[in-house]
């Protein structure tokens, strides 16, 4: 991928209509969704989605540049328009994300209006190309303002809220590119990362509360596709951008956010229509045998082990591999 090109911003959505293969019935009926970068690519799709079905749905976007400059409150408005105009509910927020602040405004908004909060979709985000020597200081902390700390921000005003109701699902946008890297993309790989580590946590203390968390890695083609690859004429050459239709990253999302959702502390990557589990496996590893000091030699001549993928497990927490290494180690529950 090129560095970004200033000028375009229309997205090609126009694609045949899809068929839809729903087989059970996941509605939204007397819930409440908030939805973040609502007012364009994915995060509108999700929200035109979770009206459709039945939910009151906050539609947040600061409405700024694909850099994260500026601000336009039309482009959350235009959304809660379409939304409204086909008998949905939905009530625009203009908070960023990336304050205190923001993310408690949008969770007020959500309460004020329709006096409970079922779901958070964490969308919102911003995007830059640029050689990992040449990233400055304020790039890097833009990005991550945007994506891990807006993640927090919102997320945390929203689980106390969830938590008081018994009940809530959260999804985090994350990227493969935080998960297996992007060249260009230090700061923004590293914002993705955080996010699964994030929500990991509120996925293990949300769970006696009724909280499920999971991440979306999406491919959808969009402004930040566009922008990125240097605009409309550019991404119509590139066939991979050709099967990424945004909207196949919908059902993904609106099933995770789902009263049918029973699953936690995972993450899908969605796009293209292939739907996939992408999870952080740990290998078996090699027991240098009791009592011994491993060299570096050692560590060598056994790489081969340790470095292995197979057998391998996924651990549900770092307790659960301390408990691993306990076992392995000949300690007893208790002791570890
Ligand atoms: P997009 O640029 O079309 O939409 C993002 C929206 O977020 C914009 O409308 C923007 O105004 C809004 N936004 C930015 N900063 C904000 C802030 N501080 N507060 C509130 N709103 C803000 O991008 P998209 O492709 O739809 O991406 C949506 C999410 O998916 C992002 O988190 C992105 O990183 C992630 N993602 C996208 C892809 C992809 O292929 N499109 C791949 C991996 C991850």
């Amino acid at each position: 991928l090129r560095s970004p090109s200033p000028a375009p911003t229309t997205v090609a959505t126009a694609a045949a209509p899809l068929s839809p293969h729903q087989t059970t019935a996941i509605d939204f009926k007397d819930q409440v969704v908030i939805v973040t970068g609502a007012g364009r690519g994915l995060g509108r799709l999700y929200a035109l989605e979770f009206a459709r079905r039945g939910a009151a749905v906050v539609v947040n976007d600061l409405g700024g540049s694909m850099g994260g400059d500026g601000a336009d409150g039309s482009v959350a408005d235009q959304v809660v328009d379409e939304i409204r105009r086909a008998g949905g509910k939905a009530v625009a927020s203009h908070d960023s994300v990336a304050t205190p602040e923001g993310g408690e405004a949008i969770v007020r908004t959500a309460l004020e209006h329709f006096g409970r909060l079922d779901a958070v979709i964490s969308n919102a985000g911003i995007f830059g190309s640029v050689d990992f020597e040449r990233l400055s200081a304020d790039a890097w902390r833009r990005m991550l303002n945007v994506h891990l700390d807006g993640s927090f921000y919102l997320s945390q005003p929203a689980f106390r809220a969830m938590k008081a109701q018994g009940y809530g699902r959260f999804v985090f946008t994350a990227s493969s590119a935080g998960m297996f890297g992007q060249p260009q993309e230090a700061h923004y790989a590293a914002a993705k990362a955080g996010t699964f580590g994030l929500a990991n946590v509120v996925a293990i203390e949300g769970e006696e509360h009724g909280i499920k968390a999971n991440c979306v890695l999406p491919f959808g083609f969009s402004r930040m596709v566009t922008e990125t690859v240097g605009g409309d004429e550019a991404a119509a050459q590139i066939p991979f951008l050709q099967i990424i239709d945004p909207r196949l990253v919908v059902p993904m999302v609106v099933f995770l956010a789902s009263r049918a959702c029973a699953l936690s502390h995972h993450n899908y990557s969605a796009g293209a229509g292939r739907y996939a589990r992408v999870f952080a496996g740990l290998g078996e590893g090699w027991l240098a045998p009791a009592g011994t000091e491993p060299t570096a030699e050692d560590i060598a001549a056994n790489l081969a082990k340790i470095s292995g993928t197979q057998p391998f497990t996924v651990p549900t927490s770092i307790v659960d591999e301390v408990m691993q290494i306990s076992a392995r180690r000949g300690l007893g529950q208790d002791s570890a």
